[in-house]
């Protein structure tokens, strides 16, 4: 128990790092019923399921002040107020991360069209999708579920 204790601190990620560099996978990891304790049903069917919220469900869609949107699974800053914007979709949509590294995509094939999955790079926590129909500069729309995120006012 004082290991996992460890190893999930938010303090161990540069000694983790250093014992393992091979090792893939993410730096904060949970058991299942680590995740089902600590998220309520939807979160977790979302953020650890792949799942999707209603549209237009999540009152951060509308969130217009200024501020960082973290992680809810480890509270790591995944995007900024200043790059969302109002894509109409009925989800929070950003046209990039708050940095390059803090969110991490694979091929997601579960529909006819390969979509692109994004996940917070430090936990594996999904997110949402990102698709190529986002405003200048990037062209991007990340499509972010509202629940996976907690919102820091300025
Ligand atoms: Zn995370």
């Amino acid at each position: 128990m004082l290991r996992r204790e460890f190893v999930t601190g938010a303090g161990s990620l540069a000694i983790l790092a250093l014992a393992s560099p091979a090792k893939a996978g993410f730096e904060i990891t949970r058991s299942d019923a680590q995740w089902r304790a600590m998220l309520s049903p939807l979160e977790y069917k979302v953020m650890r399921k792949s799942g999707t919220e209603r549209a237009f469900s999540s009152p951060l869609d509308g969130e217009k002040r200024a501020g960082v949107f973290h992680c809810r699974g480890c509270d790591l800053a995944l995007y900024s107020s200043k790059h969302k914007f109002d894509s109409g979709t009925g989800w929070p949509s950003f046209w990039q991360p708050v940095t390059k590294r803090a969110v991490g995509t694979k091929p997601d094939r579960k529909l006819l069209i390969t979509r692109t999955e994004c996940h917070c790079s430090r936990c594996g926590s999904h997110l949402g999708h990102v698709f190529n129909d986002g405003p200048k500069p990037t062209g991007k729309r990340h499509c972010i579920n509202g629940v996976s995120l907690v919102f820091k006012p300025a």
